[in-house]
């Protein structure tokens, strides 16, 4: 009877505990108020638990000095957070024309960052060659110990169906039906997870960016291509086969420019990075990119700047629209285009408000990514860290 309540007793002592370091994997550092109210445990309780988690060396406590990297500055109260020791993940972002890769360890602080770049269209075994490769120059260079990888996630530039792990759809052709995750692991030797670049845009965000704590969050990745991350109640909506967010095929004009999906007068027809510099090459050659318009669209230049609205007149009239479906608390606006800053986001803001709803209460805030570039490789990051099982880290830092 008392051995079978002491077996109770270690056994909820045990879940706690996991509780705990799973929480801390996910949101970095935390005070002990924060754990004990996110976990529903006494804050006596919690102070138990951290004592004997830094004891044995799992966590560490920070005093008011907070903290690394990617972490939230300033909060009053001891905090806490894993010993940096015992893990790390990492990172693998794969666009148009790069793949980047980040190593953070289980404190949430970066290791190493790279990148490399990738011919357009790349085939995607030379694209997961590359990818294994920067990852093993990323390991060496930031001293990290295959043993203690949590695991690998990955971001991609279209839909992805974690059911099936496979790329979702055609809109990306070369990569459809390739199991992106299979193959990576197969080369790293370690787990890998995948999600699409919006959403992982989303997570990142949410976790060190610009929205940090929005339970209720749009983030939109103007970009190459576009698309959309949406968080409701705290968690990403992938929708039932990975599609939820492709707003870049949003039909914004039933008799507009045809679409590689197919269809007719789609958001990216009108706002992908390629369209737009095709339609300002007769006045400015053919070679413009988009860091070009928006250094000239800051200088006053007419033209980058009625391009640079354009897109976000056309951008705001499809966040009106998800405003009005789902009623977020914040937008963040990420992607290549965040660079151009008021110049895109204050036609978004007037054009977003034209086709909502009269605001009952406040209006969604609609404001710029802050991660730049890295959003998507955090955001990979992230996934690891949120949703890797507890063998991995009991495991390593046994
Ligand atoms: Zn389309």
């Amino acid at each position: 009877m008392t051995q079978q309540h002491s077996g109770r007793e270690h056994g909820r002592q045990q879940r706690s505990r996991q509780a705990v370091i799973r929480l801390l994997r996910e949101r970095g550092t935390l005070s002990r108020a924060e754990i004990a109210r996110a976990v529903g445990l006494s804050p006596s309780t919690v102070s138990t638990l951290v004592g004997s988690l830094v004891a044995d060396g799992t966590v560490m406590e920070l005093g008011d000095q907070l903290p690394p990297a990617g972490g939230r500055a300033g909060r009053p109260g001891t905090a806490v957070t894993l010993n940096p020791a015992s893990g790390e993940a990492i990172g693998v972002d794969f666009g148009h024309r790069h793949v980047h890769v980040i190593i953070a360890d289980v404190a949430h602080s970066v290791q190493a960052a790279a990148s490399a770049p990738l011919p357009a269209g790349y085939d995607p075994g030379l694209g997961l060659d590359a990818a294994a490769e920067l990852v093993r120059s990323a390991m060496a260079e930031a001293g990290t110990d295959p043993s203690r990888i949590l695991g690998v996630g990955v971001s991609l530039p279209g839909p992805y169906d974690r059911r099936s792990a496979l790329p979702g759809s055609t809109l990306i052709p070369a990569w459809s039906g390739v199991p992106v995750a299979a193959r990576l692991a197969e080369r790293l030797q370690l787990p890998v997870v995948a999600d699409n670049d919006a959403n992982l845009g989303a997570l990142a965000e949410r976790q060190w960016g610009a929205a940090v704590g929005v339970d209720e969050l749009v983030y939109l990745k103007l970009h190459s291509t576009v698309g959309a991350g949406f968080v409701s109640n705290g968690r990403l909506t992938r929708g039932a086969v990975g599609g939820a967010g492709e707003i870049g095929h949003l039909v914004m004009d039933a008799n507009g420019p045809l679409c590689r999906c197919g269809n007719r007068g789609c958001l990216e027809s009108y706002i992908g990075l390629a369209n737009v510099t095709r339609a300002l090459e007769p006045a400015y050659g053919d070679r413009i990119s988009l860091r070009e318009v928006v250094a000239m669209a800051s200088r006053g230049d007419r033209g980058c700047v009625r391009a640079l609205k354009d897109v976000g007149e056309m951008a705001g009239r499809a966040v009106g629209m998800l405003c009005t479906v789902l009623d977020p608390e914040a937008v963040v606006v990420g992607g290549a285009f965040a660079a151009a800053g008021e110049l895109l986001l204050a036609p978004l803001r007037e054009a977003a408000a034209a086709v909502s709803l009269p605001a009952a209460g406040s209006r969604p805030r609609i404001i710029p990514a802050a991660l730049g570039a890295r959003a998507c490789a955090l955001g990979a990051v992230a996934l690891v860290l949120g949703q890797t099982g507890e063998a991995h880290l009991s495991a390593s830092s046994a």
